[in-house]
């Protein structure tokens, strides 16, 4: 029998963060997940010499100094910075949308002549609601046209988001898209935190070196870790308390019912003998018609030179139980569903909730990170 101050179900970020931290304060700690490897969503796995995402991109991005202080004690982090493409039918278009982009679009060069186009096409979209009664945005449709204007909308926007959720953009909430930002310089930077970076060898060792001198069991299922300890008798561990980083529903055998993701399902494939595939590491797909949202060339993430390269198709896929839960759907149902889990989880003495799928958000690496520490803290106050 061993005595274990914390049991972690789950060695994503949240979890790994959470045991570093508390081993670092004296604690013990025992880690399990699910999965047969260690990292959740942020695992990097090396094929032929390139790191590849398994699950999904993963860039670093933060305003933060002490959290990219904090994380590059784990790994060197190289220069990358996103500045994803998007493709059009044959047109190619720079993200996020700036003078680069409406350059493309409108054959103009200066930022009066692009925000003249913009707040036309915007005052077109106003005059269309008006016409119709309509005061504010009363959906996505609505709510994009109001900020960006058609051009935008159609070739970018529209079927972009149709594929991502599923539904025509006139048939989904406006509060989706609060804000579209248009830059009016030369800029491809999509993010625009201070600090950004790909840690140079992939996101595994991170987690790797959170996670050394905590034992860890992969393949292994909360419930029937418990059920397996318990029928040690007198030689079963003992766990102080239990930080849960998995989906709070199921944890309360969806008692509630069922919140509500987005799915998606990844392509991956070895491209042997082609060293460049697409220029870019992330490309979209903006048109309806292709049924992928996004290619990821894993290789330029790390500015790979070798003969081949990995490449990675995105399709987003209506969410069951039982699929990889990607994106909470933050709606009113969702939320109010989650607030009653909540409520369930005070009551529940020894447990903790913590990260994307304990929290039901979407959060960035960045501010996982620092909601682990300041769960770290909380705890270690009291
Ligand atoms: C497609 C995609 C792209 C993203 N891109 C970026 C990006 O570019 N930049 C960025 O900052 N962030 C990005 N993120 C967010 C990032 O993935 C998260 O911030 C991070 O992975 C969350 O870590 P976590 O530990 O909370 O969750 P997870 O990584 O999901 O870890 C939870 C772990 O718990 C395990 N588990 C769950 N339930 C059980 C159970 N019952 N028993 C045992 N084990 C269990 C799971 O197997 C999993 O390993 C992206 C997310 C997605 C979905």
């Amino acid at each position: 029998m061993q005595k274990y101050d914390y049991l972690i179900v789950g060695t994503g970020l949240f979890g790994s963060v959470f045991a570093f931290e508390m081993k670092k304060a004296g604690k013990k700690c025992f880690a399990i997940d699910r999965r047969s490897h260690l990292g959740g969503n942020i695992y990097t796995e090396k094929v032929k010499d390139i790191q590849v995402h398994q699950y999904g991109a993963h860039i670093f991005h933060t305003s933060d100094k002490k959290i990219w202080d904090y994380v590059n004690q784990f790994a060197e982090f190289n220069q990358y910075i996103n500045s994803p493409v998007a493709i059009y039918g044959d047109e190619l278009y720079n993200l996020p949308f700036n003078m680069n982009t409406f350059s493309k679009m409108w054959g103009i060069r200066t930022p009066a002549e692009a925000k003249g186009i913009i707040e036309t096409q915007r005052m077109d979209a106003k005059r269309a609601m008006e016409e119709r009664n309509v005061s504010e945005p009363g959906n996505l449709e609505e709510q994009a046209l109001s900020l960006v204007g058609r051009d935008i909308y159609e070739k970018l926007i529209k079927g972009y988001t149709q594929k991502q959720w599923g539904r025509e953009c006139d048939q989904l909430p406006a509060f989706i898209i609060k804000r579209l930002p248009v830059r009016f310089t030369y800029d491809n930077n999509y993010f625009t935190d201070r600090y950004q970076g790909i840690p140079i060898g992939g996101y595994t060792q991170i987690i790797e070196k959170l996670l050394e001198g905590t034992p860890v069991r992969l393949g292994v299922e909360y419930r029937d870790f418990l059920k397996e300890n318990a029928s040690k008798g007198e030689d079963a561990d003992v766990f102080g308390k239990v930080l849960y980083t998995g989906m709070i529903d199921e944890y309360f055998d969806y008692c509630l019912g069922e919140l509500q993701y987005r799915s998606l399902r990844f392509e991956t494939e070895l491209l042997e003998g082609c060293d460049n595939y697409q220029g870019n590491a992330v490309v979209n797909y903006t048109e309806q018609k292709v049924p992928y949202t996004r290619i990821i060339e894993h290789k330029h993430f790390e500015f790979g030179t070798g003969p081949d390269t990995v490449i990675t198709r995105e399709y987003p896929a209506e969410w069951k139980k039982g699929d990889e839960p990607y994106y909470p759907i933050n709606d009113e149902r969702n939320n109010e569903l989650f607030r009653r889990y909540q409520e369930l989880a005070a009551g529940e003495p020894g447990i903790l909730f913590g990260g994307r799928l304990g929290q039901y958000r979407y959060y960035d690496m960045d501010k996982v990170i620092g909601a682990a520490l300041s769960m770290v803290s909380d705890e270690l106050k009291g």
